[in-house]
């Protein structure tokens, strides 16, 4: 049964989910590539090989669980943490557990097998957003929440095993340690400057420009001052907002604009590469909205984690964020 266990030594959460060993292994590998013309399950037509949808944006006068529809959100089939699963929470001597109370949800992008999110519309992409955060502000109802991390895996070396294009989503019943450290130093520098320090950021990069993607009035996107990866790219929405739940149409429209065209571009520059895209936003409980910024890491797979970068969390960037961010401009 899934739970949660928390090292006391790293301050740090591990979802224990013996139950994902059951998935079947993407057989379909050939070269660290997923097949794209293997069978799959969240192709139309299919509907009946992934669990009941939970919500779809659909054509007028069609079923549920049946083709018609632009984006589809189902529940994970092997997921990490379950909805009904109890929170126990009771120390195992100085261990901490938990019940592995959550959700763990699959959104299908696009009816189209094949195409990247770069490739599809303005209208498409604020869509899937839309989706997403539909989603987040349903499971904020849950008072068992902390958290909902909405992700991507595009490509074997990014983690995937399906090839269509889908997101996932998951509510956690704790605040992952990520966003527990940008929580912390969000607060550090608001207690010392006081202002958010992603409100900062944005306007010195606006102003430098050199490591600027891509910007409009809504939004921005540039590639980190210290990027730990080659061609990381971070979006945010140029007005201050704590909360991804809560971005209106217009906020949400301006931020597709920005990660569709930054995405269009990482395809272009590395040829449509694995990569894995993850939405920090404020947890459910907490009350730092004048602190936290909400915002979009993209992190395009270059090379494999290795002993430094695991067992230190310090990266190597071979790639200097000023001469990725000039190339994406230029494409
Ligand atoms: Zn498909
Ligand atoms: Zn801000
Ligand atoms: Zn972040």
């Amino acid at each position: 049964m899934p739970h949660l266990r928390k090292d006391p030594e790293k301050r740090l959460w591990v979802i224990a989910a013996p139950q994902r060993n059951r998935r079947p292994r993407p057989k379909t590998l050939i070269a660290n590539k997923l097949d794209p013309s293997a069978p799959c399950p969240l192709c139309p037509g299919n509907e009946d090989k992934t669990p009941p949808e939970i919500t779809a944006f659909r054509d007028r006068g069609t079923e549920p669980n049946s083709p018609g529809w632009s984006v589809r959100v189902v529940p994970n089939a092997y997921p990490a943490l379950k909805v009904e699963e109890e929170t126990i929470a009771g120390p195992e001597g100085l261990y901490d557990i938990m019940g592995g109370v959550g959700a763990h949800e699959i959104v299908i992008e696009t009816p189209e097998h094949d195409t990247t999110l770069g490739e599809r519309s303005l209208e498409q992409v604020t869509e899937i957003l839309e989706a997403l955060r539909e989603r987040t502000a349903d499971l904020k109802q849950d008072r068992r929440f902390e958290q909902v991390i909405l992700f991507k895996n595009r490509g074997a070396m990014a983690g995937a095993s399906l090839y269509h294009p889908h997101f996932q989503l998951m509510a956690l019943p704790v605040v992952p340690k990520d966003i527990d450290d940008e929580l912390s130093a969000a607060k550090s520098y608001f207690d010392y400057r006081g202002r958010c320090v992603y409100c900062d950021v944005i306007n010195q990069e606006t102003k430098q420009g050199e490591r600027i993607v891509f910007r409009d009035t809504g939004a921005v996107s540039f590639c980190p001052y210290a990027s730990r990866f080659a061609f990381e790219c971070r979006v945010m929405p140029r007005e201050h907002s704590s909360r991804f739940e809560d971005a209106g149409p217009d906020l949400l429209r301006s931020v597709a604009g920005a990660l569709r065209e930054t995405l269009r571009k990482l395809d272009i520059a590395l040829e449509r590469p694995d990569l894995n895209l993850v939405i920090h936003t404020l947890p459910f409980n907490s009350d730092m909205e004048n602190q936290y910024h909400w915002h979009i890491e993209i992190m395009p797979w270059t090379e494999q984690a290795g002993g430094l970068e695991k067992g230190t969390g310090m990266f190597i960037n071979p790639v200097l964020p000023e001469e990725a961010a000039r190339h994406l401009r230029s494409l």
